[in-house]
Protein backbone atom coordinates (compact mmCIF):
# COMPACT_ATOMS: atom_id res chain seq x y z
CA UNK A 1 0.00 0.00 0.00
CA UNK A 2 2.76 2.41 0.74
CA UNK A 3 3.92 2.43 -2.96
CA UNK A 4 0.64 3.50 -3.85
CA UNK A 5 -0.54 6.64 -4.80
CA UNK A 6 -2.03 8.34 -2.11
CA UNK A 7 -2.40 11.97 -2.89
CA UNK A 8 -3.50 13.17 -6.37
CA UNK A 9 -3.03 17.29 -6.40
CA UNK A 10 -4.82 19.09 -9.93
CA UNK A 11 -4.04 22.42 -10.74
CA UNK A 12 -6.89 24.26 -12.48
CA UNK A 13 -10.50 24.18 -12.89
CA UNK A 14 -11.56 24.68 -16.25
CA UNK A 15 -12.75 21.80 -18.87
CA UNK A 16 -9.46 19.87 -18.55
CA UNK A 17 -9.51 20.51 -14.65
CA UNK A 18 -12.65 19.03 -13.94
CA UNK A 19 -12.65 16.16 -16.79
CA UNK A 20 -9.89 14.66 -14.89
CA UNK A 21 -11.68 15.45 -11.26
CA UNK A 22 -14.38 13.98 -12.59
CA UNK A 23 -13.24 10.83 -14.30
CA UNK A 24 -10.35 10.25 -11.49
CA UNK A 25 -13.43 10.71 -9.07
CA UNK A 26 -15.62 8.04 -10.76
CA UNK A 27 -13.08 5.14 -10.79
CA UNK A 28 -10.82 5.83 -7.86
CA UNK A 29 -13.69 6.42 -5.49
CA UNK A 30 -11.75 8.32 -3.25
CA UNK A 31 -10.55 4.83 -1.97
CA UNK A 32 -7.61 4.35 -3.39
CA UNK A 33 -6.08 8.13 -3.33
CA UNK A 34 -7.31 11.69 -2.34
CA UNK A 35 -8.18 13.70 -5.34
CA UNK A 36 -7.63 17.55 -4.90
CA UNK A 37 -8.47 20.12 -7.57
CA UNK A 38 -6.77 23.88 -7.05
CA UNK A 39 -8.33 26.90 -9.08
CA UNK A 40 -8.65 30.44 -9.13
CA UNK A 41 -11.76 32.56 -9.85
CA UNK A 42 -9.00 34.79 -10.30
CA UNK A 43 -7.24 33.77 -13.31
CA UNK A 44 -9.96 32.96 -16.34
CA UNK A 45 -10.26 30.09 -18.47
CA UNK A 46 -10.00 30.36 -21.48
CA UNK A 47 -14.15 30.33 -21.96
CA UNK A 48 -14.07 28.49 -25.52
CA UNK A 49 -14.42 24.71 -26.95
CA UNK A 50 -17.78 24.25 -27.80
CA UNK A 51 -17.75 21.56 -30.31
CA UNK A 52 -17.08 17.98 -29.88
CA UNK A 53 -16.26 14.94 -31.67
CA UNK A 54 -18.45 11.57 -30.85
CA UNK A 55 -16.66 10.06 -28.66
CA UNK A 56 -17.64 12.70 -25.91
CA UNK A 57 -20.47 10.27 -26.00
CA UNK A 58 -18.13 7.76 -24.08
CA UNK A 59 -16.92 9.87 -21.62
CA UNK A 60 -20.20 11.11 -20.53
CA UNK A 61 -21.22 7.33 -20.42
CA UNK A 62 -18.31 6.68 -17.78
CA UNK A 63 -19.50 9.16 -15.77
CA UNK A 64 -23.13 8.01 -15.91
CA UNK A 65 -24.72 11.06 -17.26
CA UNK A 66 -27.85 11.02 -19.13
CA UNK A 67 -27.37 12.44 -22.92
CA UNK A 68 -30.93 14.44 -22.77
CA UNK A 69 -29.54 15.67 -19.32
CA UNK A 70 -26.24 16.94 -20.51
CA UNK A 71 -28.03 18.49 -23.73
CA UNK A 72 -30.18 20.43 -21.15
CA UNK A 73 -27.99 21.52 -18.75
CA UNK A 74 -25.78 22.71 -21.53
CA UNK A 75 -27.58 24.45 -23.56
CA UNK A 76 -26.33 21.80 -26.35
CA UNK A 77 -27.28 21.13 -29.73
CA UNK A 78 -26.44 17.94 -32.12
CA UNK A 79 -23.67 17.70 -34.83
CA UNK A 80 -23.64 15.32 -37.99
CA UNK A 81 -20.00 17.04 -38.76
CA UNK A 82 -18.10 20.24 -40.27
CA UNK A 83 -19.24 22.32 -43.22
CA UNK A 84 -16.21 23.59 -45.10
CA UNK A 85 -16.83 26.18 -47.41
CA UNK A 86 -14.34 28.28 -49.49
CA UNK A 87 -11.70 25.94 -48.13
CA UNK A 88 -11.08 24.40 -51.62
CA UNK A 89 -11.47 27.63 -53.78
CA UNK A 90 -13.85 30.50 -53.62
CA UNK A 91 -17.87 29.05 -53.76
CA UNK A 92 -16.87 25.57 -52.81
CA UNK A 93 -18.66 23.59 -50.14
CA UNK A 94 -17.92 19.94 -48.78
CA UNK A 95 -19.17 18.14 -45.56
CA UNK A 96 -16.84 16.31 -43.03
CA UNK A 97 -19.10 13.89 -41.86
CA UNK A 98 -19.07 11.74 -38.45
CA UNK A 99 -19.84 8.19 -39.66
CA UNK A 100 -19.43 6.55 -42.70
CA UNK A 101 -19.46 7.33 -46.60
CA UNK A 102 -21.55 4.86 -49.00
CA UNK A 103 -21.49 1.19 -48.74
CA UNK A 104 -18.29 -1.36 -49.05
CA UNK A 105 -19.60 -4.28 -51.83
CA UNK A 106 -17.84 -6.77 -52.72
CA UNK A 107 -14.75 -6.42 -50.90
CA UNK A 108 -13.83 -2.85 -52.38
CA UNK A 109 -14.09 0.44 -50.52
CA UNK A 110 -17.35 2.51 -51.87
CA UNK A 111 -15.04 5.27 -52.61
CA UNK A 112 -13.43 3.27 -55.37
CA UNK A 113 -16.67 3.06 -56.69
CA UNK A 114 -17.12 6.47 -56.55
CA UNK A 115 -14.27 7.49 -58.61
CA UNK A 116 -14.90 4.65 -61.13
CA UNK A 117 -18.01 6.39 -61.62
CA UNK A 118 -16.73 9.91 -61.66
CA UNK A 119 -14.02 9.07 -64.05
CA UNK A 120 -16.69 7.17 -66.40
CA UNK A 121 -19.82 9.72 -66.08
CA UNK A 122 -18.52 13.02 -63.89
CA UNK A 123 -18.88 13.82 -60.37
CA UNK A 124 -21.82 13.53 -58.18
CA UNK A 125 -20.38 14.91 -55.01
CA UNK A 126 -19.31 12.47 -52.48
CA UNK A 127 -21.75 14.21 -49.69
CA UNK A 128 -25.17 12.80 -51.62
CA UNK A 129 -23.33 9.27 -50.16
CA UNK A 130 -22.95 9.95 -46.78
CA UNK A 131 -25.68 9.78 -44.36
CA UNK A 132 -24.64 12.25 -42.15
CA UNK A 133 -23.68 15.01 -44.72
CA UNK A 134 -27.41 14.59 -45.75
CA UNK A 135 -28.67 14.82 -42.48
CA UNK A 136 -26.33 18.07 -41.93
CA UNK A 137 -27.51 19.45 -45.51
CA UNK A 138 -31.44 18.94 -44.79
CA UNK A 139 -31.64 19.72 -40.81
CA UNK A 140 -32.50 16.38 -39.45
CA UNK A 141 -31.43 13.95 -36.24
CA UNK A 142 -32.27 11.24 -34.89
CA UNK A 143 -30.58 8.60 -32.52
CA UNK A 144 -30.06 5.06 -33.81
CA UNK A 145 -33.30 2.64 -34.05
CA UNK A 146 -32.62 -0.80 -34.76
CA UNK A 147 -33.79 -1.56 -38.04
CA UNK A 148 -31.68 -3.69 -39.98
CA UNK A 149 -29.40 -2.52 -43.31
CA UNK A 150 -30.93 0.78 -42.65
CA UNK A 151 -28.40 4.50 -42.50
CA UNK A 152 -30.20 4.97 -39.23
CA UNK A 153 -28.91 1.84 -37.29
CA UNK A 154 -25.65 3.70 -36.67
CA UNK A 155 -26.12 7.33 -36.47
CA UNK A 156 -22.71 8.70 -35.35
CA UNK A 157 -22.86 12.24 -33.86
CA UNK A 158 -21.46 14.60 -31.66
CA UNK A 159 -22.50 17.94 -29.95
CA UNK A 160 -21.81 21.45 -29.54
CA UNK A 161 -22.53 22.85 -26.22
CA UNK A 162 -21.68 25.48 -23.94
CA UNK A 163 -18.13 24.17 -22.08
CA UNK A 164 -18.90 26.98 -18.99
CA UNK A 165 -22.18 24.71 -18.41
CA UNK A 166 -20.65 21.59 -18.89
CA UNK A 167 -17.73 22.20 -16.50
CA UNK A 168 -20.52 23.47 -13.66
CA UNK A 169 -21.94 20.40 -13.88
CA UNK A 170 -18.61 18.17 -13.65
CA UNK A 171 -17.88 20.24 -10.73
CA UNK A 172 -20.89 19.24 -9.04
CA UNK A 173 -20.34 15.76 -9.94
CA UNK A 174 -16.74 15.35 -9.05
CA UNK A 175 -17.57 17.03 -5.66
CA UNK A 176 -20.34 14.61 -5.27
CA UNK A 177 -17.66 11.74 -5.50
CA UNK A 178 -15.29 13.05 -2.98
CA UNK A 179 -13.20 15.43 -5.04
CA UNK A 180 -12.28 18.73 -2.78
CA UNK A 181 -12.06 21.75 -4.36
CA UNK A 182 -9.71 24.50 -3.06
CA UNK A 183 -9.99 28.03 -4.02
CA UNK A 184 -6.81 29.97 -3.87
CA UNK A 185 -3.82 30.94 -6.34
CA UNK A 186 -0.69 28.48 -6.43
CA UNK A 187 2.19 30.84 -5.90
CA UNK A 188 5.03 28.64 -5.91
CA UNK A 189 5.87 24.97 -6.51
CA UNK A 190 8.49 22.78 -4.75
CA UNK A 191 10.70 20.19 -5.88
CA UNK A 192 12.36 17.60 -4.59
CA UNK A 193 16.79 18.74 -4.70
CA UNK A 194 17.96 15.50 -6.04
CA UNK A 195 14.52 14.04 -7.74
CA UNK A 196 13.18 17.15 -9.16
CA UNK A 197 10.23 15.65 -8.75
CA UNK A 198 7.15 18.03 -7.34
CA UNK A 199 6.65 17.25 -3.67
CA UNK A 200 4.43 20.54 -3.15
CA UNK A 201 2.22 24.10 -3.96
CA UNK A 202 2.93 26.96 -2.41
CA UNK A 203 -0.64 28.69 -2.12
CA UNK A 204 -1.66 32.42 -1.85
CA UNK A 205 -2.86 32.39 1.41
CA UNK A 206 0.57 30.90 2.51
CA UNK A 207 -1.03 27.14 3.05
CA UNK A 208 0.99 24.08 0.97
CA UNK A 209 -0.72 21.55 -0.63
CA UNK A 210 1.75 18.23 -1.15
CA UNK A 211 0.93 15.21 -3.41
CA UNK A 212 2.25 12.56 -4.87
CA UNK A 213 1.17 12.88 -8.47
CA UNK A 214 0.48 16.42 -9.58
CA UNK A 215 -1.90 16.95 -12.52
CA UNK A 216 -1.23 20.01 -14.71
CA UNK A 217 -4.89 21.51 -16.04
CA UNK A 218 -3.60 25.44 -15.54
CA UNK A 219 -3.62 25.77 -19.02
CA UNK A 220 -1.69 27.49 -22.00
CA UNK A 221 0.98 28.65 -19.11
CA UNK A 222 1.80 24.97 -17.87
CA UNK A 223 2.72 26.07 -14.47
CA UNK A 224 4.06 22.59 -13.29
CA UNK A 225 4.80 21.07 -16.73
CA UNK A 226 6.87 23.97 -18.13
CA UNK A 227 7.37 26.81 -15.34
CA UNK A 228 8.52 24.81 -12.93
CA UNK A 229 9.88 21.35 -14.78
CA UNK A 230 11.26 23.23 -18.02
CA UNK A 231 9.91 20.54 -20.20
CA UNK A 232 10.01 22.35 -23.21
CA UNK A 233 7.83 22.94 -26.25
CA UNK A 234 8.04 21.71 -29.91
CA UNK A 235 6.16 24.52 -31.91
CA UNK A 236 4.52 23.70 -35.01
CA UNK A 237 4.00 27.39 -36.32
CA UNK A 238 5.59 26.49 -39.51
CA UNK A 239 2.80 23.39 -40.67
CA UNK A 240 -0.19 25.65 -38.48
CA UNK A 241 0.46 29.43 -39.00
CA UNK A 242 -2.68 30.83 -37.24
CA UNK A 243 -2.20 31.98 -33.81
CA UNK A 244 -4.98 34.12 -32.99
CA UNK A 245 -8.85 34.04 -32.95
CA UNK A 246 -11.49 36.44 -32.05
CA UNK A 247 -14.62 34.82 -30.63
CA UNK A 248 -17.93 36.35 -29.83
CA UNK A 249 -21.49 34.84 -28.74
CA UNK A 250 -24.38 35.87 -31.00
CA UNK A 251 -28.04 36.13 -30.88
CA UNK A 252 -29.60 32.87 -32.66
CA UNK A 253 -31.53 33.92 -35.66
CA UNK A 254 -33.68 30.63 -36.85
CA UNK A 255 -33.27 26.67 -37.45
CA UNK A 256 -30.56 25.49 -35.36
CA UNK A 257 -28.10 23.85 -37.69
CA UNK A 258 -27.06 20.24 -36.29
CA UNK A 259 -23.38 20.99 -37.55
CA UNK A 260 -20.70 23.39 -37.11
CA UNK A 261 -19.69 25.30 -40.17
CA UNK A 262 -15.97 26.26 -40.89
CA UNK A 263 -16.04 29.56 -43.10
CA UNK A 264 -12.13 29.78 -44.64
CA UNK A 265 -11.30 33.45 -44.90
CA UNK A 266 -8.18 35.22 -46.06
CA UNK A 267 -6.00 34.26 -43.22
CA UNK A 268 -7.52 32.00 -41.19
CA UNK A 269 -11.30 30.46 -40.96
CA UNK A 270 -14.53 31.34 -39.07
CA UNK A 271 -16.43 28.90 -37.15
CA UNK A 272 -20.12 29.23 -36.62
CA UNK A 273 -21.63 26.43 -33.51
CA UNK A 274 -24.92 27.06 -32.70
CA UNK A 275 -25.96 26.03 -29.47
CA UNK A 276 -29.61 26.29 -28.23
CA UNK A 277 -29.83 29.79 -26.23
CA UNK A 278 -26.79 31.45 -28.71
CA UNK A 279 -24.36 30.99 -31.24
CA UNK A 280 -20.56 30.79 -30.82
CA UNK A 281 -18.72 32.71 -33.59
CA UNK A 282 -14.86 32.82 -33.57
CA UNK A 283 -12.67 34.01 -36.46
CA UNK A 284 -8.87 32.21 -36.38
CA UNK A 285 -6.63 34.01 -37.84
CA UNK A 286 -2.52 33.82 -38.40
CA UNK A 287 -1.16 37.20 -37.21
CA UNK A 288 1.35 37.36 -39.58
CA UNK A 289 -1.04 37.70 -42.40
CA UNK A 290 -3.81 39.44 -40.66
CA UNK A 291 -4.13 43.11 -38.17
CA UNK A 292 -6.42 42.31 -35.09
CA UNK A 293 -8.91 45.33 -36.72
CA UNK A 294 -9.32 43.24 -40.06
CA UNK A 295 -9.67 40.06 -38.28
CA UNK A 296 -12.53 41.71 -35.98
CA UNK A 297 -14.39 43.27 -38.76
CA UNK A 298 -14.49 39.99 -40.96
CA UNK A 299 -15.79 38.58 -37.86
CA UNK A 300 -18.80 40.93 -37.28
CA UNK A 301 -19.24 40.94 -40.85
CA UNK A 302 -20.24 37.22 -41.22
CA UNK A 303 -22.21 36.88 -37.89
CA UNK A 304 -25.49 36.12 -38.38
CA UNK A 305 -27.28 37.47 -35.23
CA UNK A 306 -26.66 40.23 -33.13
CA UNK A 307 -23.66 39.99 -31.08
CA UNK A 308 -23.84 39.60 -27.07
CA UNK A 309 -20.90 41.03 -25.77
CA UNK A 310 -17.48 42.74 -27.30
CA UNK A 311 -15.40 40.47 -29.49
CA UNK A 312 -12.83 38.89 -27.12
CA UNK A 313 -8.73 38.12 -28.70
CA UNK A 314 -6.74 34.77 -27.45
CA UNK A 315 -3.34 34.08 -28.65
CA UNK A 316 -2.09 30.40 -28.75
CA UNK A 317 1.12 28.76 -29.89
CA UNK A 318 0.46 25.92 -32.07
CA UNK A 319 2.35 22.56 -30.54
CA UNK A 320 3.22 19.93 -28.10
CA UNK A 321 5.21 19.56 -25.27
CA UNK A 322 8.11 17.57 -25.69
CA UNK A 323 6.89 14.92 -23.15
CA UNK A 324 3.14 15.14 -21.68
CA UNK A 325 4.22 13.42 -18.28
CA UNK A 326 7.27 14.57 -17.21
CA UNK A 327 8.56 13.44 -13.12
CA UNK A 328 5.35 12.94 -11.04
CA UNK A 329 3.51 15.64 -13.63
CA UNK A 330 1.25 14.93 -16.32
CA UNK A 331 0.03 17.61 -18.41
CA UNK A 332 -4.14 17.59 -19.18
CA UNK A 333 -5.39 20.46 -21.31
CA UNK A 334 -3.52 23.20 -23.18
CA UNK A 335 -1.02 23.22 -21.11
CA UNK A 336 -0.02 19.45 -23.11
CA UNK A 337 0.12 21.19 -26.35
CA UNK A 338 -2.56 23.01 -28.95
CA UNK A 339 -3.17 22.16 -32.19
CA UNK A 340 -5.91 24.26 -32.99
CA UNK A 341 -9.92 24.46 -33.21
CA UNK A 342 -10.44 23.19 -36.93
CA UNK A 343 -11.69 19.85 -36.39
CA UNK A 344 -12.94 20.35 -32.25
CA UNK A 345 -10.45 18.14 -31.01
CA UNK A 346 -8.81 19.19 -28.06
CA UNK A 347 -11.32 17.90 -25.56
CA UNK A 348 -11.16 14.76 -27.14
CA UNK A 349 -6.85 14.88 -26.26
CA UNK A 350 -8.32 15.81 -22.80
CA UNK A 351 -10.54 12.63 -22.81
CA UNK A 352 -7.71 10.54 -24.54
CA UNK A 353 -4.69 11.26 -21.64
CA UNK A 354 -7.27 10.81 -18.84
CA UNK A 355 -8.25 7.40 -20.30
CA UNK A 356 -4.10 6.92 -20.69
CA UNK A 357 -3.45 7.79 -17.63
CA UNK A 358 -6.55 5.75 -16.00
CA UNK A 359 -4.68 2.71 -17.55
CA UNK A 360 -1.11 3.51 -16.93
CA UNK A 361 -1.84 4.53 -13.44
CA UNK A 362 1.22 4.45 -11.55
CA UNK A 363 2.79 4.16 -8.44
CA UNK A 364 5.32 6.32 -6.45
CA UNK A 365 8.01 4.12 -8.22
CA UNK A 366 6.99 6.15 -11.07
CA UNK A 367 8.34 3.29 -13.18
CA UNK A 368 10.46 4.94 -16.72
CA UNK A 369 8.66 2.25 -19.06
CA UNK A 370 5.37 3.40 -17.83
CA UNK A 371 6.19 6.82 -18.40
CA UNK A 372 7.85 6.49 -21.81
CA UNK A 373 4.56 4.63 -22.97
CA UNK A 374 2.37 6.97 -21.69
CA UNK A 375 4.55 9.68 -24.24
CA UNK A 376 4.57 7.66 -26.64
CA UNK A 377 1.19 7.23 -27.31
CA UNK A 378 0.39 11.09 -26.42
CA UNK A 379 2.99 11.74 -28.81
CA UNK A 380 1.75 9.68 -31.68
CA UNK A 381 -2.07 10.58 -31.03
CA UNK A 382 -2.01 14.55 -31.18
CA UNK A 383 1.01 14.26 -34.43
CA UNK A 384 -1.83 12.28 -36.42
CA UNK A 385 -4.34 14.55 -35.43
CA UNK A 386 -1.77 17.12 -36.51
CA UNK A 387 -1.08 15.96 -40.08
CA UNK A 388 -5.14 15.82 -40.95
CA UNK A 389 -5.61 19.39 -39.46
CA UNK A 390 -2.31 20.41 -41.74
CA UNK A 391 -4.18 18.24 -45.02
CA UNK A 392 -7.42 20.90 -44.86
CA UNK A 393 -4.78 24.05 -45.34
CA UNK A 394 -2.21 22.26 -47.85
CA UNK A 395 -4.29 20.55 -49.89
CA UNK A 396 -6.26 23.35 -51.36
CA UNK A 397 -6.66 25.32 -55.08
CA UNK A 398 -6.76 28.90 -53.16
CA UNK A 399 -4.08 31.48 -54.15
CA UNK A 400 -5.56 34.66 -53.74
CA UNK A 401 -4.04 35.47 -50.69
CA UNK A 402 -0.07 35.54 -49.04
CA UNK A 403 -1.69 33.07 -46.30
CA UNK A 404 -3.71 30.66 -48.78
CA UNK A 405 -0.27 30.76 -51.12
CA UNK A 406 1.80 30.31 -47.83
CA UNK A 407 0.08 27.09 -46.84
CA UNK A 408 -0.05 25.42 -50.34
CA UNK A 409 3.99 25.72 -50.91
CA UNK A 410 4.92 25.29 -46.49
CA UNK A 411 7.12 22.05 -46.48
CA UNK A 412 4.47 19.75 -44.57
CA UNK A 413 5.23 16.30 -42.58
CA UNK A 414 6.53 13.42 -43.85
CA UNK A 415 3.85 11.30 -42.67
CA UNK A 416 1.02 13.68 -44.35
CA UNK A 417 3.42 13.76 -47.75
CA UNK A 418 3.42 9.90 -47.74
CA UNK A 419 -0.54 9.61 -47.13
CA UNK A 420 -1.29 11.66 -49.70
CA UNK A 421 1.38 10.99 -52.04
CA UNK A 422 -1.02 7.31 -51.95
CA UNK A 423 -4.04 8.82 -52.71
CA UNK A 424 -3.33 10.18 -55.14
CA UNK A 425 -1.52 7.64 -56.89
CA UNK A 426 -4.29 5.08 -56.68
CA UNK A 427 -7.03 6.29 -53.95
CA UNK A 428 -6.11 4.32 -51.47
CA UNK A 429 -5.76 5.03 -47.69
CA UNK A 430 -5.11 3.56 -44.76
CA UNK A 431 -5.91 4.34 -40.85
CA UNK A 432 -2.54 3.48 -39.06
CA UNK A 433 -1.77 2.93 -35.45
CA UNK A 434 -4.78 3.96 -33.73
CA UNK A 435 -5.09 6.94 -35.49
CA UNK A 436 -8.16 9.02 -34.35
CA UNK A 437 -8.99 9.75 -37.68
CA UNK A 438 -10.32 7.15 -40.01
CA UNK A 439 -10.66 6.44 -43.46
CA UNK A 440 -14.18 7.95 -44.56
CA UNK A 441 -13.07 11.06 -42.47
CA UNK A 442 -9.04 11.45 -44.56
CA UNK A 443 -11.35 10.76 -47.70
CA UNK A 444 -13.90 13.19 -46.80
CA UNK A 445 -11.26 15.77 -46.60
CA UNK A 446 -8.71 14.90 -49.16
CA UNK A 447 -11.46 14.95 -52.10
CA UNK A 448 -13.34 17.77 -50.18
CA UNK A 449 -9.98 19.81 -50.31
CA UNK A 450 -9.77 19.03 -54.24
CA UNK A 451 -7.59 15.90 -53.67
CA UNK A 452 -8.27 13.53 -57.04
CA UNK A 453 -7.25 10.13 -57.36
CA UNK A 454 -5.57 9.33 -60.56
CA UNK A 455 -6.50 5.58 -60.12
CA UNK A 456 -9.21 3.79 -58.02
CA UNK A 457 -9.03 0.29 -56.85
CA UNK A 458 -8.52 -2.20 -60.31
CA UNK A 459 -11.06 -4.57 -58.09
CA UNK A 460 -13.80 -1.89 -58.47
CA UNK A 461 -13.69 -2.88 -62.55
CA UNK A 462 -15.16 -6.34 -61.82
CA UNK A 463 -18.57 -4.93 -61.65
CA UNK A 464 -19.79 -3.46 -65.10
CA UNK A 465 -20.16 0.28 -65.02
CA UNK A 466 -24.10 -0.10 -65.36
CA UNK A 467 -24.25 -2.23 -62.05
CA UNK A 468 -22.00 0.21 -60.29
CA UNK A 469 -24.29 2.96 -60.85
CA UNK A 470 -27.51 1.22 -59.88
CA UNK A 471 -25.69 0.31 -56.99
CA UNK A 472 -24.74 4.13 -56.33
CA UNK A 473 -27.82 5.14 -57.17
CA UNK A 474 -29.41 2.81 -54.42
CA UNK A 475 -27.23 3.93 -52.05
CA UNK A 476 -27.84 7.44 -52.42
CA UNK A 477 -31.92 7.41 -52.79
CA UNK A 478 -31.63 4.95 -48.94
CA UNK A 479 -29.82 7.64 -47.49
CA UNK A 480 -31.83 10.59 -48.46
CA UNK A 481 -35.52 8.28 -47.63
CA UNK A 482 -33.87 7.71 -44.75
CA UNK A 483 -33.68 11.47 -43.60
CA UNK A 484 -36.57 12.54 -44.95
CA UNK A 485 -38.64 10.36 -42.69
CA UNK A 486 -36.36 12.16 -39.84
CA UNK A 487 -37.82 14.57 -37.22
CA UNK A 488 -36.27 17.97 -38.00
CA UNK A 489 -33.22 19.44 -35.78
CA UNK A 490 -35.02 21.56 -33.52
CA UNK A 491 -37.87 19.39 -33.27
CA UNK A 492 -35.60 16.23 -32.11
CA UNK A 493 -34.20 18.95 -28.87
CA UNK A 494 -37.22 20.45 -28.36
CA UNK A 495 -39.00 16.96 -27.79
CA UNK A 496 -35.71 15.18 -25.84
CA UNK A 497 -33.86 17.91 -24.51
CA UNK A 498 -34.69 21.54 -24.79
CA UNK A 499 -32.94 23.46 -21.84
CA UNK A 500 -35.11 25.62 -19.58
CA UNK A 501 -32.26 28.28 -19.11
CA UNK A 502 -33.15 29.74 -22.38
C1 LIG B 1 -9.82 29.74 -30.18
C2 LIG B 1 -10.04 28.41 -29.54
C3 LIG B 1 -11.15 27.63 -29.90
C4 LIG B 1 -11.33 26.37 -29.35
N1 LIG B 1 -12.39 25.60 -29.74
C5 LIG B 1 -12.47 24.32 -29.33
C6 LIG B 1 -13.51 23.46 -29.78
O1 LIG B 1 -14.40 23.87 -30.53
N2 LIG B 1 -13.51 22.18 -29.37
C7 LIG B 1 -12.56 21.68 -28.52
O2 LIG B 1 -12.56 20.49 -28.22
N3 LIG B 1 -11.61 22.49 -28.02
C8 LIG B 1 -11.54 23.79 -28.40
N4 LIG B 1 -10.56 24.59 -27.89
C9 LIG B 1 -9.71 24.10 -26.81
C10 LIG B 1 -10.48 24.15 -25.48
O3 LIG B 1 -10.90 25.47 -25.22
C11 LIG B 1 -9.61 23.64 -24.33
O4 LIG B 1 -9.08 22.39 -24.66
C12 LIG B 1 -10.40 23.49 -23.06
O5 LIG B 1 -11.12 24.64 -22.75
C13 LIG B 1 -9.50 23.11 -21.91
O6 LIG B 1 -8.78 24.19 -21.43
P1 LIG B 1 -7.93 23.96 -20.10
O7 LIG B 1 -8.84 23.48 -19.03
O8 LIG B 1 -6.75 23.15 -20.44
O9 LIG B 1 -7.38 25.43 -19.74
P2 LIG B 1 -8.13 26.72 -19.19
O10 LIG B 1 -9.54 26.81 -19.60
O11 LIG B 1 -7.24 27.87 -19.55
O12 LIG B 1 -8.12 26.54 -17.62
C14 LIG B 1 -6.98 26.78 -16.84
C15 LIG B 1 -7.34 26.73 -15.36
O13 LIG B 1 -6.16 26.84 -14.60
C16 LIG B 1 -6.38 27.73 -13.53
N5 LIG B 1 -5.10 28.32 -13.13
C17 LIG B 1 -4.13 28.83 -13.93
N6 LIG B 1 -3.11 29.29 -13.18
C18 LIG B 1 -3.43 29.03 -11.89
C19 LIG B 1 -2.79 29.28 -10.65
N7 LIG B 1 -1.60 29.90 -10.57
N8 LIG B 1 -3.41 28.90 -9.52
C20 LIG B 1 -4.61 28.27 -9.56
N9 LIG B 1 -5.26 28.02 -10.70
C21 LIG B 1 -4.68 28.41 -11.85
C22 LIG B 1 -7.36 28.76 -14.08
O14 LIG B 1 -8.03 29.44 -13.04
C23 LIG B 1 -8.26 27.84 -14.90
O15 LIG B 1 -9.24 27.31 -14.04
C24 LIG B 1 -10.39 25.88 -28.40
C25 LIG B 1 -9.31 26.67 -28.01
C26 LIG B 1 -9.12 27.92 -28.58
C27 LIG B 1 -7.93 28.74 -28.16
Amino acid sequence: MQKNIQKVVIVGGGTAGWMTAAAMGKLLKNRMCSITLVESAEIPTIGVGEATIPQLQLFNALLGLDEDEFMRETNATFKHGIQFVDWKQLGHEYTHPFGTIGLNFDGVDFHHYWLKTAKAMGVDRLDNYAFNCVAARDNKMMRSIDVPNSPCNNIAYAFHFDAGLYVKWLKRFAISQGVERIEAQVKDVHLNNDSGFITSLELNDGKQIEGDLFIDCSGFKGLLIEEALHTGYESWSHFLPCDSAVVVPSTNTGELYPYTRSWAQKAGWQWRIPLQHRTGNGHVFSSKFMSDEEAKAILLENIEGEPLVEPRFLRFHTGMRRKQWNKNCIAIGLSSGFIEPLESTSIHLIQSNISRLMSLFPDKSFDPVTVDTFNKQADEEIRRIRDFIILHYHVTERQDSPFWRYCRNMEIPDYLQSKIDLFKSSGRVFRENDELFNQSSWIAVMIGQGLMPEQYHPMADLLEQEEVSRRLAHVKHVIQQSVDRMPSHQNFIERHCKSTMQ
